[in-house]
């Protein structure tokens, strides 16, 4: 290590900037946001420090470098494009050993400046010793689109409770716990949906108990899982499988979004895949509230999106029966997915104004279902758990209206990298399901639009178009 890392207390010292122009005011900016006191030396100032002095924010002496500048100042930054002067800025700093930074000039700095991340008070700083200024750029912002949102204000949650906590739990592990809940459980959850006073009363309240750690209350988050591709997953789902202690998914989970998965947590599969087997529903739904009242951190994950044709709504009804405290996390629903994916835009100027999510995946359900509605033109449909139940679905849409000539497209594994797209009419959807051996999941897309898939499409192979049987199965 080339480079010894430190955050420097600026808070009311000295700084001496040497340049007046826009590079010279970023510098500024930044000090000033660590309550540095900065002084600027430079004949003539750019608009922004110009605009700074003005404020007051500053204290400027307009003229040239003189190595007494130097004197009393806890850290020196030279950004003019005057090669002698920041030699001589550099000089000067170094024969009083004062820490200084040439801007993008490494053998004149004695330190370097490294890419921040400011969740303050948490604070990432990034370096590559010099070596890759535009790679530490690009950390930075990796960096910043994982960490939590809510990062610096549930550091200030804890922060003001800290001698609280210390007080009143003495053993270091329960004590790690109690944190752990404040970040991950219901306090944090509350931060998170900026009701700051509200989680400050729940860790007060949590305090003053006789037992407080074992106040700290197990929760369920409903997560939706996308399609399969994990780049589908959103990063607050990344987040709940990261800090998760027991998921429960469903077989629609692909093993790319689970291996994201906190390596500790306890993974159990309950099915729901449409047919096989499956743990019933109540018992699911009872396993959550079992987990959550042990105090753990459920995760419930759910192919694409918990809250479209997943039963998240019934589990949630369920969890508040139980006073069982929960989130949701939203996921790339497959009628999403598949249309992206498959090049099928589900509503376009010309061919469609709307689009419904629908299923009829059972008897039952086929007969409650508003055909007329649905056999509406210019409307997409986007038909959940269809496949099984095609030849009925197809004559009911005719039967009510909706030509047999209207475009299909089938869309299988969505999203996956063994994804097929038929593409055909209404009239002849069964037959092309049949033929090419669809199996699930899959995805019934009607309307219009389906007939853009062969000029559209972007990802996996071509849409089979014909309703023949593809060469290996005319060979078996
Ligand atoms: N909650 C899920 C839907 C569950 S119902 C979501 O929002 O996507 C299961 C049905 O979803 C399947 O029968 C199929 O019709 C559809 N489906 C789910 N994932 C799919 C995928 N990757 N490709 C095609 N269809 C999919």
């Amino acid at each position: 290590m080339r480079y010894f890392p430190v955050f420097l207390d600026l808070a009311g010292r000295w700084v001496l900037v040497v340049g007046g122009g826009e590079v010279a005011a970023r510098k500024v900016a930044l000090l000033r946001e660590s309550g540095a006191r900065v002084r600027v030396v430079a004949p003539a100032l750019g608009a922004s420090l110009a605009a700074a002095c003005a404020a007051g924010e500053i204290e400027h002496h307009a003229r040239e470098f003189v190595a007494g500048d130097v004197d009393g100042v806890r850290l020196v930054i030279a950004a003019t494009d005057a090669p002698a002067v920041n030699r001589a800025v550099a000089a000067a700093a170094e024969s009083r050993q004062v820490a200084v930074n040439v801007v993008d000039d490494l053998e004149l700095s004695t330190g370097i400046l490294p890419a921040i991340v400011d969740r303050s008070p948490i604070v990432v700083a990034v370096s590559t010793s010099g070596t890759a200024p535009a790679l530490a750029r690009r950390l930075r912002a990796e960096i910043d689109a994982v960490l939590d949102g809510a990062l610096g204000r549930l550091a200030q949650l804890a922060a003001s409770f800290r001698g609280e906590i210390r007080a009143r739990i003495r053993d270091l592990g329960e004590r790690r716990r109690f944190y752990d809940w404040l970040v991950d459980g219901a306090p944090g959850d509350l931060v998170r949906r900026a009701r700051e006073p509200e989680a400050a009363a729940l860790v007060a309240r949590a305090l003053a108990g006789p037992r407080p750690v074992a106040a700290t209350q197990g929760r369920v988050t409903l997560v939706g899982a996308g399609p399969g591709e994990a780049g589908l997953l959103t990063l607050a789902g990344l987040r709940a499988l990261q800090c998760a202690d027991v998921i429960l998914y469903d077989r629609l989970v692909s093993p790319e979004v689970l291996a994201l998965a906190r390596r500790e947590a306890e993974r159990i599969e309950v099915g729901k895949s449409g047919g096989g087997d499956s743990v019933p529903q109540a018992e699911i739904q009872a396993r959550l509230v079992a987990e959550a009242r042990r105090g753990r951190h459920v995760v419930r994950l759910k192919g694409g999106d918990p809250m479209v044709f997943g039963r998240g709504g019934e589990e949630l009804q369920h969890l508040r029966a139980a006073g069982i405290p929960y989130e949701v996390v939203p996921g790339i629903t497959a009628a999403l997915a598949c249309s992206a994916y498959a090049g099928i835009p589900l509503t376009h100027r010309e061919h469609a104004s709307g689009v419904r999510f629908v299923t009829a995946h059972s008897r039952g359900s086929i007969e409650t279902t508003d055909w007329r509605g649905l056999a509406a033109a210019r409307e997409t449909l986007a038909v959940y758990m269809g496949i099984a139940t095609l030849p009925r679905l197809v004559a009911e849409l005719t039967r009510h209206g909706r030509a047999p000539t209207t475009p299909v497209a089938i869309v299988e594994n969505g999203g996956r990298a063994e994804q097929r797209v038929l593409v055909g009419t209404l009239g002849e959807a069964d037959v092309l399901a049949t033929r090419h051996a669809v199996c699930s999941p899959a995805l019934l897309i009607v309307g219009e639009v389906a007939a853009l898939a062969p000029t559209l499409h972007w990802y996996g192979a071509a849409p089979l178009t014909d309703a023949a049987p593809p060469a290996r199965a005319a060979v078996a």
